[in-house]
């Protein structure tokens, strides 16, 4: 039984990141589970051992410790086509050839968005191309991605934060077409074979869960719980940034922030330690017992509360 934190090595982490490494790993520890962490470095252009140095600084550095190896999607592409293969043998994908701005365009075209659908659901322009408009797409030069070939399923799950929740799946990519797998389905068979039981993610991602729950469904895969936790926003409404002024735990310090200032005013902001309990004596282990998803807020918070939570 394990809980998980899965960043994007892709530059530090920010208080929006460390709120929620903090959250996944109290939910890990409140409930006996080791917690694993997990980079996701699929984007072998964006993503860098620098920043995966960084971040595992950081995360020590509030005092969240982890079990086993660190592992790397980067070291895995195996894995995921050999599972991308089982649902192929199924009958369960089909290759994509449109362009971004092709999928783009047919969605602005459509009278309507389709029932239920996640935004920007693919409008399924090559589920049943023939073979023939197969070659010809191919013979003009173009690579195809994998697309996952859904039947209209509806898909409900109980989220331990958010409460009920249902979405319908769509025709998610599985392999870009550079060949790349896709995080859906890097997600899913790495929560499985990783023995993960416990995910625990900004709610920007409860979206996609629907879509992870079918590929779980289809590849015989058990379940994790969910608990979607609320995000950090910057100034502009938008989902916490670099550019949104002193956000990495580097930042803060040489704003003469202490590691226990930051983990008070991760716990203040979703209500895990009041105001009046100093700093000095808030740490990531005295926590633990305080931990209860049912409890967390649901709506996000900003850059701007959690500075007033340092007191
Ligand atoms: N890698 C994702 C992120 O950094 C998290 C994925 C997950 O937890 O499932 O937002």
């Amino acid at each position: 039984m394990s809980g998980r934190f899965a960043p994007s090595p892709t530059g530090e982490l920010h208080l929006g990141n460390l709120r929620t490494a903090l959250l996944a790993w109290l939910a890990a520890r409140s409930t006996g589970r080791d917690f694993l962490v997990r980079m996701e470095d699929l984007d072998l252009v964006t993503s860098s051992p620098v920043h995966e140095r960084q971040q595992l600084a950081d995360l020590a550095a509030i005092g969240l410790d982890h079990d086993g190896e660190v592992v790397r999607q980067s070291e895995r592409f195996d894995l995921y086509r050999a599972h991308i293969e089982r649902l192929e043998h199924d009958g369960r994908v089909y290759r994509c050839y449109c362009t971004r701005r092709e999928i783009r365009d047919e969605i602005d075209a459509a009278v309507s968005a389709p029932h239920g659908l996640p935004d920007g659901a693919y409008p399924g322009t090559c589920r049943d191309l023939t073979p023939d408009e197969r070659t010809e797409r191919e013979a003009e030069g173009r690579s195809p991605a994998i697309r996952l070939r859904t039947e209209g399923e509806w898909i409900d799950f109980d989220d331990r934060v958010l409460g009920h929740q249902r979405g319908r799946v769509d025709d998610v990519v599985l392999a870009r077409a550079d060949g790349v797998p896709a995080y859906n389905l890097a997600v899913v068979v790495d929560d499985e074979l990783q023995g993960v039981d416990q995910v625990v993610r900004g709610d920007d991602l409860a979206s996609s869960t629907p879509r992870q729950i079918l590929l779980q469904q289809l590849l015989g895969f058990e379940r994790p719980e969910y608990q979607h936790v609320p995000l950090v926003l910057g100034p502009t409404g938008r989902r916490l940034a670099k550019r949104d002024g002193a956000v990495s735990v580097s930042e803060l310090a040489a704003e003469g922030w202490t590691t226990h200032d930051l983990v008070a005013v991760l716990a203040r902001s979703v209500g895990l330690a009041s105001s009046s309990e100093p700093s000095s004596t808030i740490t990531a282990e005295r926590l633990v017992d305080r931990y209860d998803p049912a409890l967390l807020p649901t709506g996000p918070s900003t850059y701007a509360e959690l500075q007033a939570f340092r007191g």
